[in-house]
């Protein structure tokens, strides 16, 4: 398989050149500190010819994205007030989260943290306030992606994470396994596999078109090593904003052995505006998918409000 620093080196940086790629010479797009970033691979599941699709517009930088829209914020769900120290945030009870890379391999154009500037810190220090804290059951690594950090670098953190022993779950929210799968390498399968700690990875698919055979086949590698699987994914206008879009996304992780787990409304970070859906569309959505779904498949619903102890849910009232 090819070696994914190779991939994600060759990854497609330059919108002029994705539009060529795809036959769109003429759309237009914007030129911003956030640029655009997708791996060739992710590019190879998009469809020639169609401005609308549904992968391309995760990831195009559009002219919409400068404007500056009230109530959009550059910090939307209180990150910087929950850092505990540098790359340490806890919002909730029983679970930190980690911030140990700002980098990823794709840049999602609704990201919630595309602004934030946190300062990267060794992991010792982190380590040690967790130590400290016997109330903290889960590890939750994040981002950027923590799965582009090497090798080596992952194996340490996990064993120093297990050597922490009120510490039972490792959670690893990462996109690389859908959009540069062949990160997933025996390396790392080993790392995530030889620990006492339960794996859980929640992976973050918005279209079924995201998923072809390769990352299923890493997804199934995943769940043979014993590790459990979910998915979240944000409501975007546009893009998945339609009862057929998520049933056959929900259908599709299932079909690779990913339980839906979250469907956000999407986080108000300035650049983001014209991807919001209605509130009451969200809903009507939800109802939609809970008449088609066995209630497995159907995610929670939730907001991310900042200050809140959980992700609030959004209710259906009869
Ligand atoms: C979203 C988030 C979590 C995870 O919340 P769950 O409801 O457990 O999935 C944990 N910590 C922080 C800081 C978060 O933003
Ligand atoms: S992979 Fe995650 S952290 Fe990175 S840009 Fe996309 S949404 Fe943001």
């Amino acid at each position: 398989m090819i070696d994914w620093q190779s991939s994600l080196r060759q990854a497609i940086r330059n919108p002029a050149h994705l539009l060529e790629l795809l036959e769109l010479p003429d759309l237009k797009y914007s030129t911003r500190g956030f640029g655009l970033l997708v791996p060739k691979g992710y590019v190879k599941r998009m469809h020639k010819g169609d401005p609308n699709d549904p992968l391309l517009r995760q990831i195009l930088p559009l002219p919409e994205e400068n404007q500056q829209v009230e109530y959009f914020s550059n910090d939307p769900v209180g990150d910087i007030a929950a850092e505990k120290i540098p790359g340490l945030l806890q919002k909730y009870h029983g679970r930190v989260l980690l911030v140990l890379t700002t980098a990823c391999a794709i840049h999602c154009r609704y990201c919630f943290r595309q602004h934030t500037k946190f300062s990267i810190s060794q992991y010792q220090a982190i380590l040690a306030n967790i130590n400290s804290d016997p109330s903290i059951t889960e590890v939750i690594l994040s981002g950027g992606d923590p799965l582009i950090l090497p090798d080596d670098y992952l194996d340490k953190l996990i064993n120093s994470i297990a050597k922490i022993p009120h510490i039972k779950r490792l959670r690893i929210h990462t996109r690389l396994p859908i959009v540069l799968p062949e990160r997933i390498n025996s390396t790392l399968l080993a790392a995530l596999t030889q620990t006492r700690l339960q794996l859980v990875i929640v992976v973050h698919v918005n279209h079924a078109n995201e998923i072809d055979a390769n990352v299923k086949q890493i997804l199934q590698s995943l769940l043979a090593a014993g590790i459990t699987l979910f998915n979240q994914s944000v409501l975007l206008r546009g893009i998945n904003d339609n009862i057929t879009a998520l049933a056959n996304l929900s259908e599709a992780l299932f079909n690779c052995g990913v339980l839906p787990y979250y469907l956000h409304l999407l986080d108000r970070v300035q650049g983001a505006a014209h991807f919001e859906v209605p509130e009451s569309q969200a809903i009507e959505l939800l109802k939609q998918m809970q008449v088609q779904l066995p209630g497995y498949l159907v995610p929670k619903m939730v907001r991310e409000v900042a200050g809140a102890a959980y992700k609030q849910p959004i209710e259906i009232t009869y």
